[in-house]
């Protein structure tokens, strides 16, 4: 009768194999020689590979003073509310820094871009489900799933997002800039227009929807959009009562898609404005990056 010592080996190797699995969370490579063993056996991680884990789930290398001192400029609200859950606020920057470098990218009356920058996606939106107030509407191909998602959500709950404006190269820009400037001076432009280059329409995945003007806030596209937007990774660009910050009156129709990480950063842990957000990352970026590739 043989069969008892097989029953008692198996449950031996079975929880010696959670056990490992459990440590598996943190790290892959546990188990390396000479770790120490608990009663049942299994070995169990070091100091040293306990300070590892600890390591990983930091993934920068960042003092408490150095992370202060890279939020020193924002509101004191933004500020605590990074400092209490500084751990999670890495983890989620940790991930927007996979993201393309033009994801994030500042663009505003201080940081233009190229005049020949031209996202390399581009497409024609009159083939796909959408409502556009005209045709040939264009937008970068990679924030389409999410559009339509989007789209498609409103839809079913009775609310249309019609898309009014989209892409706009620096020329394009430029005319419609000139126009403002003849049409009601420059002052005038300059609050509601942005001069080629400065225009985050450049960037291939801003869109104006519905009407284009202030009485599109009390709609139900708008009240959806403000809403719902930053589920799908669109973001508000130009908030109320922060033209000081951003150099534009409030523009409750135009939405920038910067990603879901992106939109969860924002509303997390910056008040839902993406100006703060953008800045921070476009002043930290690098040494962020620096302060991950020492990490590890
Ligand atoms: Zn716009």
């Amino acid at each position: 009768m043989k069969i008892v010592p097989v029953i008692i080996l198996i449950l031996f190797l079975v929880t010696c194999n959670n056990v490992k699995r459990n440590n598996s969370i943190y790290n892959e490579s546990t188990g390396n020689n000479g770790s120490p063993v608990d009663d049942q056996g299994c070995k169990i991680p070091g100091n040293r590979e306990i300070e590892k884990q600890k390591k990983n789930q930091n993934p920068f290398d960042l003092t408490e003073a150095e992370l202060i001192e890279m939020i020193s400029g924002l509101p004191s609200k933004i500020k605590t509310r990074i400092m209490e859950k500084s751990g999670e606020f890495l983890k989620l920057i940790d991930r927007a820094l996979t993201l393309p470098e033009k994801t994030l990218v500042l663009v505003d009356k201080d940081h233009p871009l190229p005049a020949d920058y031209i996202p390399e996606d581009l497409v024609n939106l009159n083939t796909y489900p959408l409502v556009l107030s005209k045709k040939n509407l264009i937008l970068r191909r990679t924030i389409l799933p999410d559009l339509l998602e989007m789209v498609v959500d409103a839809e079913k709950e009775g609310i249309t997002l019609v898309l009014s404006s989209c892409y706009r190269s620096y020329k394009t820009q430029e005319r419609i800039y000139n126009w403002n400037v003849e049409t009601y001076g420059k002052a005038q432009a300059d609050r509601e227009s942005a001069q080629p280059g400065k225009s985050q329409h450049q960037l291939g995945v801003t869109i104006d929807f519905g009407t284009i003007t202030d009485e599109y806030a009390s709609t139900p596209a708008g009240k959806w959009l403000i809403k719902n937007a930053w589920k799908y990774g669109f973001s508000l660009s130009y908030p109320e009562e922060m033209e000081w910050l951003t150099g534009y009156k409030h523009e409750c129709w135009h939405y920038r898609y910067i990603s879901r990480i992106g939109t969860k950063i924002e509303k997390e842990f910056f008040e839902g404005i993406q100006q703060y957000f953008l800045i921070f990352m476009n002043e930290n970026r690098e040494k962020l990056f620096y302060k991950k590739s020492i990490a590890n």
